[in-house]
């Protein structure tokens, strides 16, 4: 391998922190390397905000269609087209992560490779390059912006079960039938309210007493209230145990957690299904 190639400054990951940092460093005059494995613009763009807030306005629309007739405005029948939904997905998320691209690539003193970084000293990288091969860096200052992924829940039989997560979730081509959320953070009350309306029957199980376990009990009180108008089931205190896959059906047994079901019914536990291709069980995320 060729000798080290020296920046004043290296940026590892383009999120939502790495890109506006790298731009200001190399604003500032430094020589910077913005270290990325995958693409431009990190989890908000790619998997999170952008993607998640346009199939939350898809779904709206559905909702909206839905409830046209009360507003004396008739529709027609309301078909959800997910290959379309999705398709109008990936053509915003693109457009924002090629528009982001393009910033970093015109400016001046800033050098975007493609690739893994891992350490190989306090101020060495190696990075994997993504078309093949692999560069050593050295940086005065290294910044590391690595952001968040999804994590699967360590869940009995979850890896005998298709099932899909917060960025699978969103590449579905068909709308479940039955949908099975795993936690009721905000992650899972988007895909939760957006499936709705798409059309699918929608569970969330919730380990806590109330939905939005960082949120004040008065303001989950009032989500969880808009969750049911919308004919989402809510399952609080309530853990999932485990999942088994019959047929073309996941099964999932959750545990009462509440003190109070504990004493009503000693060996809380029930069966939920779900159904519908392909698969239909997110899991919790971040
Ligand atoms: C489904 C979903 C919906 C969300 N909706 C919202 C929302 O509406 N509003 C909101 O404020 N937040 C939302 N978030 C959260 C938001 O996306 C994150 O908080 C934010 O993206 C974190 O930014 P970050 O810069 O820390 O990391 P990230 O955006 O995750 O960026 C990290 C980058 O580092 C790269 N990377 C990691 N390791 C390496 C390595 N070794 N070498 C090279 N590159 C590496 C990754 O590929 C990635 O591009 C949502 C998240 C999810 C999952």
């Amino acid at each position: 391998m060729n000798a080290p190639d020296q920046y004043q400054a290296i940026v590892i990951g383009s999120g939502q922190g790495g890109t506006p940092l790298c731009m200001a460093l190399a604003g500032a005059g430094l020589r910077t390397a913005l270290i990325e494995r995958e693409h431009v613009g990190g989890t908000c763009i790619n998997e999170g905000c952008t993607p998640t807030k346009t199939m939350v306005a898809s779904g709206r629309v559905a909702y909206l269609a839905r409830r046209g007739v009360g507003y004396g405005v008739h529709t027609g029948i309301i078909r959800v087209d997910m290959e379309r939904v999705r398709q109008r997905k990936r053509d915003i998320v693109n457009s924002f992560r090629n528009g982001s691209q393009g910033r970093i690539e015109k400016t001046a003193n800033l050098e975007l490779i493609f690739g893994e970084a891992s350490f190989t000293g306090t101020k060495s990288v190696l990075v994997r390059l993504k078309d093949g091969g692999q560069r050593a860096l050295t940086g005065d200052k290294i910044f590391i912006n690595a952001g968040a992924r999804p994590s699967v829940p360590a869940l009995d039989g979850l890896k005998d079960v298709p099932f899909l997560d917060s960025t699978s979730i969103m590449e579905l081509e068909t709308v479940p039938e039955h949908l099975l959320v795993l936690g009721g953070g905000y992650v899972g009350l988007e895909f939760g309210q957006m499936f709705r309306r798409f059309g699918s029957r929608v569970t969330i199980v919730q380990s806590g007493g109330q939905l939005l376990s960082g949120e004040d009990p008065d303001v989950a009180h009032e989500v969880a209230a808009i969750m049911k108008q919308d004919g989402i089931e809510l399952l609080l205190n309530a853990k999932a145990a485990r999942v088994a896959k019959t047929g073309s059906q996941i099964h999932l047994t959750r545990k009462s957690i509440s003190p109070f079901a504990r004493a009503i019914n000693p060996s809380p536990s029930m069966d939920l299904t779900c159904s519908g291709p392909p698969g239909g069980f997110p899991i919790r995320t971040r």
